[in-house]
């Protein structure tokens, strides 16, 4: 049971990473839950492919595509129900070790991709007082209660977090009779996507508030209410504005968090930006061999671009052996990724994705190579929640400095 690569997660990135490497090399695919898809299983919306396919298709029709191309393949081995719970190099392989109903299991890979995706974060991650009823979930939970098991988790919610899960969640939850008293955000801006929160909440009168909080849930057994609050600048509440809301469910919102577990106990070294592993632009991560791709390596808001990322990775595996990895030094992101480029193997273009860190209207991104100006490029409109895609030719040689700078743009011109 000796593999090329071994894909630990079935979701849209494990799938695209595995379908990518080359007929001849033998993959396989770990995935903990009994179908391959992830967490398109439960979006039942639709939005997904835009740009990979051109169709507005669902969440399990852009699974479907890549589940049809998976069980095509012969060179393609998968093992649903199964949990990876250890990964240890020996004598040069990864060894892999699951648990599944066959009991203990090891399999060995001279390469891995991770693509184990994220998780949310949850109440107990955010300070709110009061009890811990029956009502209070995350979006991602009522989302599997209402997409996949058919339970109305609800009757009249409070949505806390304006991410792009809690605002679908919004419409969701309208659509299938429950009242959504409104979306409570801390920050200035909303978190979600522009085009979420057009088709989520203002399309179905939903208010969003901003700068307010939830501070105590109410509730023994089931959530009979909360409060919310104003927050200053520093998002802590200001005692005097309090309101309560009488509602049976507190549906959190409050971000996604790359899944690195596995990656951690490699060694692989973690961004603290993106909470995801520090990787080069075949999505490499520092310890050799090990890839990582999709939510797991930064929390990605398209899942046509999670597909584009992991088919690079599945396409390097076992092609180059020589690196030559440089680190790039970035200022004015929220991030960016690659945060290192191979230098030993730069092609024509390389593909960066990156966020801001603040909404701007007019930006300019900078690349310096040993001090000189190798790229600039004009932007209109960043946003933190719009992650943006670009395609650079950098001629980068080993031992070079190279800089990323983004900043606002004062002179006008776009
Ligand atoms: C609610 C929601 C709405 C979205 N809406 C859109 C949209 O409209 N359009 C769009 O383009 N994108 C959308 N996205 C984004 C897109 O769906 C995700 O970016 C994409 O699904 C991430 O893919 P992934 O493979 O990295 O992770 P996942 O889909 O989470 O897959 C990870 C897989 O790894 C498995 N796994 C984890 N740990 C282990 C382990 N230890 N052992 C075995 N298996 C493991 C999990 O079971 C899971 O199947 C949305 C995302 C969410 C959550």
């Amino acid at each position: 049971m000796r593999y090329a690569a071994i894909v630990i997660g079935g979701g849209p990135a494990g799938m695209a990473a595995a379908c990518a490497v080359k007929e001849s090399e033998k993959v396989l695919i770990i995935e903990r839950e009994a179908r391959l898809g992830g967490i398109l299983k439960q979006c039942v919306h639709d939005g997904f492919g835009v740009i990979r396919f051109g169709e507005k298709l669902s969440g399990p029709e852009y699974a479907d595509r890549f589940i049809d191309e998976v069980y095509s393949r012969k060179n393609i081995d998968v093992r649903t129900l199964t949990f990876v719970t250890d990964i240890e190099k020996r004598n040069g392989y990864f060894v892999v070790t699951t648990t599944s109903g066959k009991g203990i299991v090891s399999y060995e890979g001279e390469n891995l991709i991770l693509a184990n995706g994220c998780r949310e974060r949850t109440a107990r991650q955010v300070n709110i007082h009061g009890t811990r009823p029956a009502g209070l979930m995350t979006a991602g939970t009522a989302q599997n209660l209402v997409n996949l098991m058919g339970i109305m988790p609800a009757k009249r919610c409070v949505i806390l977090g304006s991410g792009d899960i809690g605002l679908i969640m919004a419409r969701r939850l309208t659509l299938e009779g429950a009242e959504v008293v409104g979306v409570y955000e801390a920050k200035a801006t909303p978190s979600g996507l522009q085009r979420n929160l057009q088709q989520c909440l203002y399309d179905f009168g939903i208010p969003v508030s901003l700068k307010k909080t939830v501070t105590l849930v109410h509730g023994r057994d089931r959530v009979e209410g909360v409060t919310v609050s104003d927050v200053d600048d520093d998002m802590r509440p200001i005692s005097g504005t309090e309101e309560y809301i009488p509602c049976d469910a507190l549906i959190v919102s409050v971000g996604l968090i790359p899944e690195n577990e596995l990656a951690e106990n490699l060694g692989v070294p973690i961004d603290p930006r993106t909470k995801g592993p520090v990787v080069d632009q075949y999505m490499m991560t520092a310890v050799d061999g090990v890839y990582s791709v999709g939510n797991a390596l930064h929390v990605h808001d398209l899942v046509d671009y999670v597909s584009e990322v992991a088919e690079t990775a599945g396409k390097d595996v076992g092609r180059r052996k020589s690196r030559a990895s440089i680190e790039v030094t970035q200022k004015g992101f929220a991030y960016l990724v690659p945060q290192r480029i191979d230098a030993a193997n730069v092609e024509k273009e390389t593909t960066f994705y990156f966020r801001a860190s603040h909404d701007t209207e007019r930006a300019k991104l900078t690349v310096t190579i040993n001090g000189k100006t190798a790229v600039t490029k004009k932007y209109s409109m960043l946003k933190p929640p719009e992650a943006v895609r670009v395609k650079l030719a950098l001629p980068v040689k080993a031992g070079d400095d190279v800089k990323f700078v983004l900043e606002d743009d004062d002179d006008g011109n776009v």
